[in-house]
């Protein structure tokens, strides 16, 4: 088959790579129809990880079943399923507490003491095969597929936002707590701020603060019902103040990551949870999923090395502040967002740019890599004819 194979920063080709095959008989393989290019994929792509050559990226995956293990139950040949891009086996202590990106059974321990979690095609997430290609092994079938309605393909590129996207702007929304009538400040209008700002509007946020430097993304989380803020502009957190009777946002999302830069272009790692500490009122609670990694020999800052920010935890501790992280258990949320769109009322494609096949995925990584323009979300069709 074809795949999308990482050899090294800023290289990646589509290469025939062997079919993947049944390995357990909780397993089935998938044909892909839609996969997506996602902006967690470009931290591996720059080099800023440890994710080995010879990777096939690839963790947002829908497609049609086509084979079946033989302990598998509920999922059959011809099915259309949405996979989260986490990985859970259904029965570790985490996957039953509904903490499926902490799943223990399916996680590397190699990785890291204590580390729990996998994905597919993704640094630090286990030895799983990515989903830019054209075929993909699905371990722990009957827990993994989400099965979609009968207007699968109509809707194909809203629900190919269920395996991340959509169910991680959400997770955000609830790591930080939000509650309808609140206000809420979320910092990136990427995909996954814009699917924050998204889950906002659907939760009933009252005021909806978004902040971002690209006009473009602003201008969709307007679309969205946003009061948008570009990161030149002076003192977002006066101005947020200003519209919050004097205390500040109720709540926080950091939808960025540890990539995160200035105005001027250059990344300051601490920048976003800092600004977040300042624009959130006294006892907000902040939702962080954007990805901060535990090592980071790429950076140029000295703390970011190693994983580390200064933060302002004094400020942060005066003011009675909470905060939770971590990446998003898919399905926790999926199914539920899965009927928003089966019923119209959510409609997460509203952010893709691009459709292309599989072969132009080199030349697609490169424009997203750039920001450049008119690129928001990228999704391959590896299959088409
Ligand atoms: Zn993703
Ligand atoms: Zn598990």
């Amino acid at each position: 088959m074809k795949a999308l194979v990482y050899h090294g920063p800023k290289k990646v080709s589509v290469d025939s790579v062997p079919d993947p095959k049944i390995e357990k008989h909780t397993d089935v393989i998938i044909k892909l129809t839609t996969t997506n290019i996602c902006g967690s994929d470009l931290h591996m792509y720059e080099g800023r990880t440890d994710v080995e050559k010879g990777k096939i990226l690839g963790h947002e995956n829908l497609g049609e079943v086509v084979e079946v293990g033989k302990a598998v139950d509920t999922v059959k040949k011809g099915d259309k399923v949405v996979l989260p891009f986490n990985i859970g086996c259904g029965f570790c202590q985490n996957c039953e507490r509904g903490l499926s990106g902490y799943c223990l059974t399916c996680a590397d321990p190699t990785v890291m003491p204590g580390m729990a979690g996998a994905a597919y095609g993704f640094a630090g997430m286990g030895p799983y095969s990515g989903g830019q290609a054209q075929y993909l092994r699905v371990p722990y079938a009957d827990y993994n597929c989400l099965q979609l309605p009968a207007d699968a393909t109509e809707k194909e590129n809203d629900y190919v936002m269920l395996s991340d996207i959509f169910p991680t702007g959400w997770h955000s929304t609830r790591l930080a707590q939000l509650e309808p009538g609140q206000s809420i400040v979320i910092y990136g209008a990427g995909p996954v701020g814009l699917m924050a700002t998204l889950s906002a509007k659907i939760q009933g946020a009252s005021q909806i603060f978004v902040v971002d430097d690209i006009p473009e993304r602003l201008a969709l989380a307007e679309k969205l019902g946003a009061k948008t803020f570009h990161t030149k502009d002076d003192k977002v957190g006066d101005q947020i103040r200003a519209l919050t009777n004097g205390l500040g946002a109720d709540c926080g999302a950091e939808c960025i990551g540890y990539q995160c830069h200035n105005a001027a272009g250059k990344e300051v790692p601490n920048l976003v949870m800092n600004s977040l500490v300042d624009s959130v009122k006294a006892t907000g609670v902040l939702g962080v999923i954007g990805v901060f990694i535990p090592q980071d020999p790429g950076a140029e800052d000295k703390l970011a090395k190693v994983g580390q920010i200064a933060f302002d935890f004094g400020k942060f501790w005066f003011k009675g502040m909470k905060m939770a992280t971590g990446q998003c258990n898919v399905k926790a949320y999926n199914r539920r967002l899965r009927d928003l769109i089966h019923h119209g009322k959510a409609n997460p494609s509203m952010i893709v740019s691009h459709e292309l096949p599989l072969e132009e995925a080199p030349n697609a990584y490169k424009h997203f890599d750039n920001r450049d323009k008119g690129w928001t979300k990228v999704l391959l069709h590896p299959n088409a004819a």
